[in-house]
């Protein structure tokens, strides 16, 4: 899932300074489940703000809703006529969100109510991990379903740096040595020959390194276009 924490009240204050009527909006999916901007956050932080207004001497009008995803126009769709009665749009989505509000609906000012973090795991209660870093050429094939890229600090593909000492990263002894991972579950799934293989230098293009990404699925795109035509 995409992992995301709200951000400091008094940050998201002062952005919202300049506007009287704040719609503040929940996201259904992966914020809801990492507990940071589902209905029941986007009501807390409502309240809040509508509280601290006051306190400060200038009460706002601030309001909440949640759609079900942020990151689709039908959702955004269903709350267009709320989302013009207002000043601005404090989305409580990831990034993906806010630009989708921002695209979708031109005259509105939204705002970032959360910082975007990573694409994780919970690993236990209230804890989220990054597993992912969206490289666009999965090779955890090769590395026993463990990422390099994602979990170590210098995404190395052929085994440890120096650093690693007692299974733990030299970044920060919390912190398992990803590669230590790696072989041992290697170890466990007799793979380790396929370890010793060495892997050549990974073509980055496909990840943020090659810039904005895009997939079109030509097939779907075709149904679509022809649903319109008959519309
Ligand atoms: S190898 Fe790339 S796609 Fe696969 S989990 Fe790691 S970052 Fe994600
Ligand atoms: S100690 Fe392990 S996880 Fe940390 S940077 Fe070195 S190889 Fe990567």
């Amino acid at each position: 899932m995409i992992v995301a924490e709200q951000k400091p009240l008094d940050e998201i204050k002062e952005m919202l300074s300049p506007y009287d009527k704040v719609l503040v909006m929940g996201c259904g999916t992966c914020v809801t489940v990492c507990f940071s901007g589902g209905t029941k956050e986007a009501s807390v932080l409502a309240s809040m703000l509508r509280m601290s207004a006051r306190l400060d001497g200038a009460p706002k009008q601030v309001d909440e809703v949640t759609v079900q995803r942020q990151c689709e126009w039908e959702y955004l769709d269903t709350v267009k006529d709320q989302v013009a009665a207002y000043d601005a749009v404090l989305s409580l989505g990831c990034g993906i969100g806010v630009q989708a509000i921002a695209e979708h609906f031109k005259a509105t000012h939204v705002l970032p109510g959360q910082n975007t973090a990573f694409l994780g795991l919970p690993t236990e209660q209230g804890v989220w991990e990054e597993r992912c870093a969206a490289c666009g050429d999965c090779i955890l094939d090769v590395t026993g379903g463990i990422c390099p890229i994602a979990r170590c600090a210098k995404q190395l593909l052929n085994g440890p740096c120096g650093g690693s000492q007692a299974g733990e990263c030299e970044i920060d002894p919390d912190v398992p040595c990803v590669w230590q991972l790696i072989w041992e579950r290697a170890t466990e799934l007799g793979q380790v020959e396929r370890l010793l293989e060495v892997q050549p230098a990974k073509d980055w293009k496909t990840s943020r390194d090659g810039g904005p990404r895009k997939i079109v699925r030509e097939d779907l795109r075709q149904v679509s276009l022809d649903l319109d035509e008959h519309l």
